[in-house]
């Protein structure tokens, strides 16, 4: 693949940032069906757990899985409506976030250095998003105006075409094949692809963690176009994304 000129980096934040490894999914995955009997009236976790893997394999988001459930009649009829501010007070408040480790500091230092837009842009909900970034000590390179959480494109989430859409539009609209998604999703990888981005699949440490074992990581996927285990291994094997200039050229056939 040639050089291309790169404008924006564009990065997951789930599984991407961190090692899906690390346990910190699964937890989070867990408290759900807590929610969901503590502020919508389930009768027990066991109920809320059916329902929320239903709908949460087939949106990769808690609060849209949540909200569309509840359109669909599958909540007791006396819960409150959902909304995603609720559920990102509740993951604020109560997850374990030194699950996440210590603070990113060689990340952050090297991600400081590059001269693209960094843009965070998670399925979750916002206050959780942000939380989980300065936990991890990467929120000042996105600020409040690079992060997109669900509910900045809510109806809607990735991979919709949409969702991307609205992000790519509220960063100026970089033509997409200057921009790379950073992905440890199959499904937004392939969005991504098909609006001509570029895409960068992190593929984790182990599949221990992983809650959608239909989406695990696949390299020789064609909407791939570089994959690596973590993303400490980003600029090195994106070197030219440190240039004046930035590039998209990995360097080893890793793909
Ligand atoms: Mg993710």
């Amino acid at each position: 693949m040639a050089a291309s000129p790169i404008t924006t980096l564009i990065f997951d934040v789930d599984d991407t940032l961190y090692d899906v490894g690390n346990g910190f999914t699964v937890h989070r995955n867990n408290s759900a069906p807590r929610m969901m009997v503590e502020k919508y009236k389930f009768p027990s976790e066991e109920a809320a757990q059916k329902v929320k893997a239903e709908y949460f394999s087939k949106y990769h988001s808690t609060a849209k899985a949540l909200k569309v459930a509840q359109d669909e009649g599958k909540f007791p009829e006396d819960a409150p409506e959902v909304k995603t501010e609720d559920i990102a007070t509740f993951w604020a408040e109560k997850l374990d976030y030194t699950m996440l480790g210590p603070p990113k500091t060689a990340l952050h230092d090297e991600l400081s250095k590059c001269n693209c837009t960094l843009v965070a842009f998670s399925n979750g909900p916002r206050k959780y998003v942000k939380r989980a970034l300065e936990t991890m000590g990467l929120f000042d390179l996105f600020g409040e105006e690079r992060l997109y959480a669900v509910d900045d494109v809510m109806p809607h989430c990735k991979p919709e075409k949409e969702a991307f859409e609205k992000i790519l539009k509220n960063i100026g609209n970089p033509k997409p094949e200057t921009c790379v998604m950073v992905e440890d999703s199959m499904k937004n990888i392939r969005g991504a692809k098909a609006l001509g981005m570029k895409t960068v699949l992190i593929r984790g440490s182990s599949e221990n963690g992983r809650i959608l074992k239909d989406d695990k990581p696949n390299s020789e996927d064609p909407a791939v176009d570089c994959s690596m285990a973590s993303i400490e291994e980003f600029f090195t094997m994106l070197p030219g994304l440190l240039d004046t200039n930035p590039v998209f050229d990995p360097v080893v056939a890793d793909k």
